[in-house]
């Protein structure tokens, strides 16, 4: 049966702007101004999203005033100065039939330089320099300030602003009682609390005409200590609309919050309880946002009547046909945001530019075209792991015939042992929308087909691709060959027996996968009251800031002991933005972790080890080894011998710091230079 998206497909009227449907990008920093070419670049990026249908794009902020920027290159709207190039990006996405609103973003406590303020003093534990508290006086010049930056959005050719309210960066600090001290007419009381966004929204309002859209991004669970409650969040709506919002975006958390608001381990549309509080609130239509990467999930809110239009940032780096694709009925071909923060979130917050692990065009347009290519050649590829998957797509699009081979009865290569980890449950879209660009793209799929040399020669292909992938590296331990050593493969893939008392040998992302694993926990990710259980979150709303004491967690079905090498603390390199959510699932299961180990030797008792020169022992069932990888190029030698011709990608190609991110973008580029 067809799904129907009737809810999401209906047009919508916020201020002057008709939206044809109800999807909208949501405001991202991507750092793209950064680069070269920085204007160019962004109308490129905001114009393919309005090509592809969405029907309202929020830009990433700009800060009204120089000590509001996120960080010393973020970009800033104070001046007619800098008018011209926002006149382009606005004009570009216009030419693309579609509508932008620009985000005014004060970073407040969250900025990371030496002049930051806030309601009140009081360093953020996220940021590095502490804030300096504003003056009466400061605030309302701030307030002036919003209205400046939006009366020169609208003089921009800009179709709105959003102001933003949550997340924690200024606005909301002075929401929140955590981070507002004050006894001024801006703290204190719930009043007076909110009388600093109320006072610019007014003043935005004064500044613009009425068709010009106001809309006012409101933090709905601040998920921190002494934030609002629901009953006070619900006022504080009410007094955004009479101020004269046109539409409230919904925030979920500050970013200091200690539950994960965006990951991959959050359900989807976790937070609709508290967006429906909002939408309960006020008459004026109300955006749902975080963890909406679906069409299904986008529709079922709207006709639940949590929202009336969903706000999607990352799926929209992933996909910029989300909507298109949604409206044609082919949103099994849709590339689904899998919600692991790799080439975005961690990228930024790693001062880099963002793009995207499931779309590398994303951010790139200008670099990596969509274009056929100039003559149509026999290509074959060997290994249908996301390199070789993203190069046969890629290369068929450009009007090449592929004919992808795979050892194995099923695409997708080690992703299939990574959906099968606790909280990357989203690798699953990431095989099948690969699946629906095979179907599309006609390319010749064959499996159970392990290639060998030979076969690449008889066949006249004009290109050779090999994509082989990895496989384990095996260390030089004395005993491995006891029958309680087993690699993640046997553990992953071929879902062997493992014991209660457990050591994993290397700690690098497969070692803290494995013994995520292990911990044998339900999957929090598709159980929304288990995963609020399990981070505190009060879903009745009765509590400051949305938290309650988390649920006690149950004993540990396994003892798990994580060991490396390196004399430095377990985990260092896992994701900036993710790796903190499972090191404290770990930490909560008892998993222990040693570092600075040698490795003696593994017999019936279990691990023995040394460190900091004492011999130990962990008496273990079984030993795991996640200690990295080597590429697989088995196919090298004969392929010389016979004088074929070919190209290595993916881990095939180097193995040391091998992701999928890297595999994919190096595919995607290699097929397009075809
Ligand atoms: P592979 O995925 O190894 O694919 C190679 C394919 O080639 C295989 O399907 C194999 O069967 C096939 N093949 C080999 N020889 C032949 C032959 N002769 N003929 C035909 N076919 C052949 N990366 C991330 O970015 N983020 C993550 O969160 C993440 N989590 C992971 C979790 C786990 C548990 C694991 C194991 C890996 C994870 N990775 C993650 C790493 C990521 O999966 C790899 O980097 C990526 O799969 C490498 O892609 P590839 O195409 O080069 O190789
Ligand atoms: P890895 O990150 O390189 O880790 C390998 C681990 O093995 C290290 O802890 C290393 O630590 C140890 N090791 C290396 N050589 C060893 C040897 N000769 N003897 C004993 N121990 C040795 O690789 P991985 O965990 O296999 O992951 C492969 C790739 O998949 C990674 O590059 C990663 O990016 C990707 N991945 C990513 C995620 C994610 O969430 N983003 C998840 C899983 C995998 P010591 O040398 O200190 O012992
Ligand atoms: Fe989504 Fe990961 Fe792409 Fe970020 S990098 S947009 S989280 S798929």
């Amino acid at each position: 049966m067809t799904a129907s998206f009737s809810q999401l497909l209906s047009p919508i009227k916020i201020a002057g702007m008709t939206l044809p449907n109800r999807m909208v990008m949501g405001a991202m920093h991507t750092r793209l101004e950064t680069l070269d070419r920085p204007i160019e670049r962004l109308s490129a990026f905001y114009a393919r999203r309005a090509e592809g249908e969405i029907a309202l794009i929020l830009t990433g902020g700009y800060a009204p005033v120089p000590e509001g920027v996120m960080e010393d290159v973020a970009p800033l709207l104070n001046s007619s100065s800098q008018l011209q190039e926002h006149r382009e990006i606005a004009a570009a996405v216009h030419r693309a039939g579609g509508r932008i609103v620009l985000q005014i973003l004060h970073a407040g406590r969250y900025a990371r330089t030496p002049l930051c303020v806030a309601p009140s003093e009081g360093k953020s534990r996220i940021n590095i320099f502490a804030p300096r508290a504003l003056s009466t006086q400061e605030v309302w010049d701030t307030v002036a300030a919003f209205a400046h930056t939006a009366a020169l959005a609208y003089e921009a050719g800009y179709d709105g602003v959003e102001i933003m309210g949550s997340e924690g960066y200024l606005v909301n600090e002075f929401t929140a009682a955590t981070t507002n001290q004050r006894t001024d007419e801006f703290g204190g009381s719930l009043e007076n609390r909110i009388r600093f966004p109320v006072e610019i929204v007014k003043a935005v309002r004064a500044k613009v005409p009425a068709s010009f859209a106001v809309i006012y991004r409101i933090s709905s669970i601040d998920l921190v200590e002494n934030g609002m409650t629901g009953a006070e969040v619900a006022q504080y709506a009410r007094a955004m609309e009479l101020a004269g919002a046109d539409m409230l975006n919904t925030g979920i958390g500050w970013h200091e919050s200690g539950v994960p608001t965006i990951a991959a381990s959050v359900p989807r549309a976790a937070w609709a309880h508290a967006v429906r509080n909002v939408k309960q609130a006020v008459g004026i239509p109300v955006m749902a946002s975080n963890r909406i990467n679906d069409p299904l999930v986008a529709e079922q809110l709207i006709r639940d009547g949590v929202a009336d239009l969903v706000s999607m940032a990352r799926p929209l780096l992933a996909d910029p046909d989300f909507a298109k694709k949604t409206r044609l009925g082919r949103q099994d071909e849709i590339n689904t945001c899998i919600a692991c923060n790799q080439a975005c979130l961690d990228r930024i917050f790693s001062e880099q530019t963002a793009t995207c692990l499931v779309n590398p065009r994303a951010g790139r347009e200008l670099d990596i075209p969509e274009t056929k290519g100039a003559s149509s050649r026999r290509i074959a590829v060997v290994g249908a792991g996301p390199a070789g998957l993203a190069f046969a797509i890629n290369a068929a699009d450009r009007g090449h015939r592929v004919t992808l081979f795979e050892a194995s009865a099923q695409i997708g290569g080690q992703l299939n042992m990574a959906k099968r980890v606790p909280g990357k449950n989203e690798f699953n879209e990431l095989i099948r929308y690969f699946s629906a660009q095979i179907k599309r793209t006609g390319i010749e799929l064959k499996l159970s087909s392990r290639v060998r040399p030979e076969d690449l020669a008889q066949s006249g292909f004009d290109e050779v691709i090999l994509a082989t992938g990895v496989i384990p590296r095996i260390p030089e331990i004395q005993g491995l060959d006891h029958p309680k050593v087993l690699s993640y493969v046997d553990v992953l893939e071929k879902g062997v027996a493992v014991g209660q008392r457990v050591a994993i040998l290397g700690a690098g992302g497969i070692g803290f996968d494995v013994a995520e694993y292990l911990l044998g926990d339900p999957e929090e990710s598709l159980d929304i009251p288990v995963f609020m259980g399990s981070w505190g979150v009060d879903r009745t709303l009765q509590q400051p800031g949305g938290l309650i004491r988390p649920a006690l967690p149950k004993g540990p079905a396994r003892k798990i002991h994580m060991f490396q090498r390196k004399a430095e603390s377990l985990g260092k390199n896992l994701g900036k933005t993710t790796g903190w959510i499972l090191k404290a699932r770990l930490r909560r299961a008892q998993v222990e972790m040693t570092g600075g180990v040698t490795y003696r030797r593994i017999d019936d008792q279990g691990l023995h080890y040394g460190v900091n020169g004492e011999d130990r022992v962990f008496e273990a069932d079984h030993v795991v080894l996640c200690t990295g990888q080597l590429s697989n190029r088995s196919l090298a030698d004969g392929l010389k011998q016979l004088g074929v011709r070919h190209q290595w990608i993916g881990g095939a190609d180097q193995a040391a710091e091998l992701d999928a991110l890297r595999a994919i973008d190096q595919a995607t580029r290699l097929a397009v230079s075809l």
